[in-house]
């Protein structure tokens, strides 16, 4: 998905050999993550580093974000920082080094498609609110982060589906 943050490569008139840094910062678009939203704080600042090889340029990107949304066990909100540290080559044409990048188009660099994927790929596999988040009551849906375990008890379920909450617990 194209963004509307593009960098134009020939305006930076880079020679074989030649880099360029940027500094900048835009607001990505959310991420999608197990289902749940994402948001990464705004203004997202990052450095661009861009080399020009023989045949097309290379590209390293550091960043720092926060994500913030719901934690993926209790859905009380959650922000977690991560940091991008990603390479990118494109040399079309390049030969035996003929490499393309997903975000270059038409000379461009889109940075701002480069790091929402960078963003997704820099998250963790569990976003939570805290590491030892215990989640949500199986029986009555209580986040337990809030109930003391040893106070937080449900009768004991008779019936068929007795022993389903110790079931779902696990
Ligand atoms: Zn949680
Ligand atoms: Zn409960």
């Amino acid at each position: 998905m194209a963004s509307k943050y593009r960098i134009d490569l020939s305006n930076l008139a880079l020679s074989p050999g030649e880099g360029r840094r940027l500094d900048g910062a835009l607001a990505p678009e959310p991420v999608d993550l197990g289902g749940e939203t994402y948001a990464a704080r705004e203004p997202m600042e990052y450095r661009l580093e861009i080399s020009r090889t023989s045949s097309g340029h290379a590209f390293h990107l550091q960043a720092e974000a926060t994500l913030a949304g719901p934690c993926m066990r209790c859905l009380a909100d959650a922000a977690v920082g991560v940091e991008i540290d990603a390479r990118e080559v494109d040399q079309p044409g390049g030969g035996d080094e003929e490499l393309s990048s997903p975000y270059v188009e038409g000379g461009q660099l889109d940075v701002g498609a480069w790091i929402h994927d960078a963003l997704i790929l820099a998250a963790p596999a569990r976003l939570l609110c805290r590491d030892d988040c215990a989640g949500l009551c199986a029986v009555c849906g209580a986040s337990l982060n809030d109930a003391d375990p040893a106070e937080h008890r449900h009768a004991e379920p008779e019936g068929p589906f007795a022993g389903l909450g110790d079931l779902l617990n696990q």
